[in-house]
C-alpha cells in the first residue's frame, strides 16, 4: 500500500474544482477541471458545513495503484486504515462524469464482494446492524469507509465522519421529478429542504397554515411545492404561473417586481429564485431578515461570472455584516446542491431553535 500523498479527497460538481479547492485554503495537489474531485494537502481540520462547493469530504488513508482486474479485493483489504476497527458503512464511488459513469457497472458488481469480505474480517457492520443504528452498535460516532475509483486500476481509500460529511453515496441527494410539478426548478427547493432541515425541523417549520413569499416564482415550481405542504404562498413574478401552480388554491399570484414587494404581515418563509446579481439578492434577503419580514429563507445566488467563489463570499459577507450590525443571531448555510448548476443555495434562519 502507498501512503496517501494527499490528506483530503473532496467531490464537487464537475467544473467547480478550483472554486471548491479555493474555499478550503489547503494546498491543491490535484483539481483537474471537469474531473468532479480534488486532492488537497494540509489543514488538519476542514468543516464540511462551511464548504459550499463540496459534495463530500473524505479524509484519505491510503491509495492502491495498478489494481489487477482478477483480484482487486486482496490489495484493497490490505490497504484499509487500522482505525476505526469497524466501519459503519461502505461506499464505492466514482467521479460524477461520463467517464465515471462507465465504472458504475463495475462498482455495483464489486460492492457485494467487498462488503462480504469486510463483514467476514469484522471490519464492517453487517448491513442489518448498520440499519438498526450504527452509533449504538459501534459505541461511538460512526465512520464510513469510502473506496473511490478515479479509474478502474486505481483506488483511493478514505473515511468520512457522519457529523462532518454528506450522508449520501457520492454526496448526491437525488430527488425524483414529480410529473405534475410546474417546473424542474422544483427539484432545487425539494433538495434544499432535505439538505438543510432534518425531518423534525421540516415538521415544525413547514406546517399547514404557515405563510411563504416566493420572489421570482414563475412558472411556479417552488410555490407549488410549498403549497403542497399546506403553506399559503404569495407568488411574486411579472411572468405567468403555469400548470398546477396557476390553479392551486394555496397560491396567490402577485404581478410585481420582487425587489419592491413587501408583505403586509411578516411571513414564515421567504424563498427566492430570481436570476439577478448575487449582491442584489443578498442585500434584499438581509433586509427582509433584519426588518423581521420573514423568519427563514431559502434562496439562490446565481454565479455565472468568472470569479464565482469571490462573488459568493462577498454576498455571504454582506448578509453577515447586515445582521451582525443589528445584533441579530442567525444561522446560515450555503451549498451548491446536486440540482444547482451555476448557482449556490442558501438557508438563512433567525436562529436554529
Ligand atoms: N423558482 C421558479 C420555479 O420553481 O418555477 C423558477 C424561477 S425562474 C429561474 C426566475 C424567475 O424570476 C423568472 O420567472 C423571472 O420572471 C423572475 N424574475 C426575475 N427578476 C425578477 C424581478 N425583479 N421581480 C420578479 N420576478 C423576477
Amino acid at each position: 500500500m502507498n501512503p496517501p500523498p494527499a490528506d483530503w479527497l473532496i467531490y464537487c460538481r464537475p467544473g467547480f474544482e478550483r472554486d471548491c479547492a479555493e474555499e478550503t485554503g489547503a494546498e491543491i495537489l490535484l483539481a483537474t477541471a471537469g474531473s468532479g474531485y480534488l486532492l488537497l494537502r494540509g489543514k488538519p481540520r476542514l468543516q464540511f458545513s462551511r464548504l459550499a462547493f463540496a459534495r463530500q469530504l473524505i479524509k484519505l488513508a491510503g491509495e492502491v495503484a495498478d489494481l489487477d482486474v482478477r483480484d482487486r479485493l486482496t490489495p484493497i483489504l490490505a490497504a484499509l486504515p487500522e482505525t476505526p476497527r469497524v466501519f459503519a458503512a461502505l461506499y464505492l464511488e466514482t467521479p460524477d462524469t461520463d467517464n465515471g459513469k462507465t465504472l458504475s457497472g463495475f462498482t455495483r458488481r464489486f460492492h457485494p464482494l467487498l462488503e462480504a469480505g469486510l463483514v467476514k474480517a469484522g471490519r464492517l457492520l453487517p448491513p442489518s446492524a448498520a440499519q438498526s443504528g450504527p452509533e449504538k452498535a459501534q459505541g461511538h460516532a460512526p465512520v464510513r469507509l469510502h473506496i473511490f475509483f478515479p479509474d478502474a486500476q486505481h483506488a483511493l481509500i478514505g473515511t468520512s465522519q457522519a457529523s462532518n460529511s454528506a450522508p449520501e453515496q457520492m454526496g448526491i441527494l437525488r430527488i425524483k421529478m414529480r410529473h405534475d410539478a410546474p417546473s424542474r426548478s422544483y427539484l432545487k427547493l425539494a433538495e434544499a429542504i432535505e439538505r438543510f432541515l432534518d425531518k423534525e425541523e421540516q415538521a415544525r417549520w413547514l406546517k399547514s397554515g404557515m405563510t411563504a413569499v416566493d420572489l421570482g416564482a414563475a412558472p411556479g415550481g417552488w410555490s407549488w411545492l410549498l403549497a403542497q405542504r399546506g403553506l399559503k404562498v404569495t407568488a411574486v413574478d411579472n411572468g405567468p404561473l403555469k400548470g398546477a401552480a396557476a390553479v392551486h388554491p394555496g397560491i396567490r399570484h402577485v404581478r410585481q417586481d420582487g425587489f419592491r414587494y413587501r408583505p403586509r404581515r411578516p411571513a414564515d418563509w421567504l424563498v427566492c429564485d430570481m436570476v439577478e446579481q448575487p449582491q442584489r439578492v443578498a442585500r434584499l434577503v438581509a433586509e427582509w431578515m433584519a426588518a423581521g419580514l420573514c423568519k427563514r429563507a431559502i434562496f439562490n445566488l446565481k454565479l455565472p461570472m468568472k470569479k464565482r467563489g469571490q462573488a459568493l463570499r462577498d454576498a455571504i459577507a454582506l448578509i453577515r455584516t447586515t445582521l451582525e450590525a443589528k445584533k441579530l443571531p442567525f444561522h446560515l448555510e450555503a451549498r451548491q446542491l446536486y440540482h444547482d448548476r451555476e448557482e449556490v443555495t442558501v438557508f438563512l434562519a433567525k436562529s436554529r431553535a
